[in-house]
């Protein structure tokens, strides 16, 4: 299935009762189509999406996610509409908890990632540390953005509108109504 033999495959899922006790980890890219919610925001599907992750059973007992993501993806600029390449780049730090009375117990330094299932599943958790990591304005630079000359210039040029009273068409049917 994969068209890229020397990637490692990501896997699907893991399996919350054997990983962390094992010290697993996991590395590999992510295809896109595995990544519905991130594909929504993209310009296109040039899209590489790694993740590197490792489980182990904490010092003070948590089941610890820890790791990186990283993605090199392009979306629309926000101001011409032409793709903007956007690389990010994260550090994971979770703990699987079971419910939200776990979760408000962690260690501040990480956050919850619920799971009650036997399966986790890998995608889910790396689509939102890449979605958390997204800025929330992009933009190209000033100088590459198609339409900021237009933008300027509209700023500058323009004077402010007031229309002028016998342009107002209301006042044109309050002259036809006097006529009747
Ligand atoms: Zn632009």
């Amino acid at each position: 299935m994969s068209d890229q033999p020397s990637e490692p495959r990501f896997p699907v899922y893991i399996d919350t009762r054997r990983v962390f006790e094992a010290e697993s980890s996991c590395s590999g890219e992510i295809a896109l189509e595995r990544l519905p919610r991130l594909r929504e925001y993209l310009a296109n599907e040039q899209a590489t999406i790694r993740a590197n992750l490792q489980f182990r059973i904490g010092d003070y007992g948590d089941k610890e996610i820890s790791g990186q993501v990283s993605a090199t993806l392009q979306v629309p600029c926000q101001r011409c509409l032409d793709p903007v390449d956007l690389d990010i780049e994260d550090t994971v730090s979770l703990a699987l908890v079971q419910n939200d009375e776990q979760a408000a117990k962690l260690r501040p330094e990480l956050d919850p990632w619920l799971c009650a299932e036997i399966k986790l599943q890998l995608a889910e958790l790396v689509e939102e540390q890449i979605l958390l990591s997204m800025p929330i304005v992009c933009k190209h630079s000033a100088d590459e953005c198609q339409q900021q000359m237009n933008y300027t210039g509209a700023a500058s040029d323009a004077e402010p509108v007031t229309p002028e009273r016998n342009s107002n068409p209301f006042a044109v049917l309050e002259a036809l109504k006097k006529s009747d």
